[in-house]
């Protein structure tokens, strides 16, 4: 059920035992969003820990308090009187759903998230989760320390790609502009989620060398087989490099992580690609989406070929 921003503000201050969670894959958004909301509950004297059911890329790992983060063990149970669910409908989030039994919450900001069964506040227009947590943060009265700015920022500017795509909005600038007041270094942010390991950088090479162009050069994509992928902690960012191609509408990358698994990313300049990867299981935003492909490689390839030919 859609509920509104001051209903799920309502909810939050009603509860005092909250389990923060996030998806699988967690990008900056998730762990930004996720470590921000728990540091703004324990400051309202609640009791909050957030867990999430993956690893997080090196990059992310020096966020405040990210030690802190916990990964639910097989029949493992969680006391909490809420769930938390940011940036993700509820399907994402692991063996998380497992550790209790709590009513849940669902905080997002993407289109594709209907919130089936669940009571969702969802804002699409908003350019991260972190904008909405923010919100939260001062709909309490809550004091936004350098520590929870700091993951507030990091979540708007890897959903932006540093303030960048269409996501970006005059509030998206005005509360990153707070940030900063709060405390944030944006040169330390951006140095610390950017940097890239000598092997990351020469595997771009190999990266680049995958690239196809299909449908008169309207679609780009950079297809990584497991021997190539499995060079890089993270392949953030390597869809940017296609996807600034002048004739090129919709730019993607496939990456084998395991066999018969295949994750997509999908950005866009015009053709709504949530659409394309809602088809295929996944979701996201118009112009930046995803999905997984159970399947070979090159069955993933003329899959996500197919589905993006009938989109544009
Ligand atoms: P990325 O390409 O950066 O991994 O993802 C782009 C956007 O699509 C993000 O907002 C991400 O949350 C969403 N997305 C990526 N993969 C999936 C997926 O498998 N399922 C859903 N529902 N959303 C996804
Ligand atoms: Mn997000």
């Amino acid at each position: 059920m859609l509920i509104t921003f001051r209903e799920a503000a309502a909810k939050i201050l009603a509860a005092n035992k909250i389990l923060v969670t996030a998806h699988i894959l967690p990008d900056g958004d998730a762990i930004g969003s996720t470590l921000a909301m728990m540091q703004i509950l324990r400051s309202l004297g609640k009791s909050a820990q957030v867990f999430i059911d993956d690893t997080a890329r090196k990059n992310l790992q020096a966020l405040p308090h990210f030690e802190e983060i916990q990964r639910p063990k097989e029949g493992e149970r969680f006391d909490a009187d809420l769930l938390l669910i940011l940036d993700t409908s509820p399907d994402r989030i692991g063996n998380v759903r497992k550790l209790t039994d709590a009513p849940v919450l669902n905080v997002d900001h993407h289109v594709t998230n209907k919130g089936d069964g669940v009571d969702l506040y969802v804002e699409p227009e908003a350019a991260a989760t972190c904008e909405l947590v923010y919100n939260l943060a001062r709909e309490f009265g809550a004091t936004i320390t350098p520590d929870i700015a700091t993951c507030l920022y990091t979540g708007l500017a890897t959903d932006t790609g540093f303030f960048q795509f269409s996501n970006t909005r005059a509030e998206t600038l005005a509360i990153a502009s707070e940030l900063i007041r709060c405390g944030v270094s944006p040169n330390f942010i951006s140095e610390q989620i950017e940097k890239k390991t000598l092997a990351e950088v020469q595997g771009l090479i190999d990266a680049l060398n995958s690239l196809k162009m299909f449908y008169d050069d309207k679609v780009a994509g950079m297809i990584l087989d497991y021997a190539t992928a499995k060079k890089f902690d993270s392949t953030e960012g390597f869809i940017d490099e296609i996807r600034v191609i002048d004739t090129v509408d919709v730019a993607f990358l496939i990456t084998e992580r395991a066999p018969n698994f295949c994750r997509v990313s999908m950005r866009s300049k015009g053709v709504d690609v949530s659409k394309v990867a809602a088809k295929l299981g996944g979701g996201g935003h118009i112009r930046a989406a995803g999905c997984t492909l159970k399947m070979p490689l090159a069955e993933a390839e003329k899959t996500l070929i197919e589905a993006i030919g009938e989109a544009l």
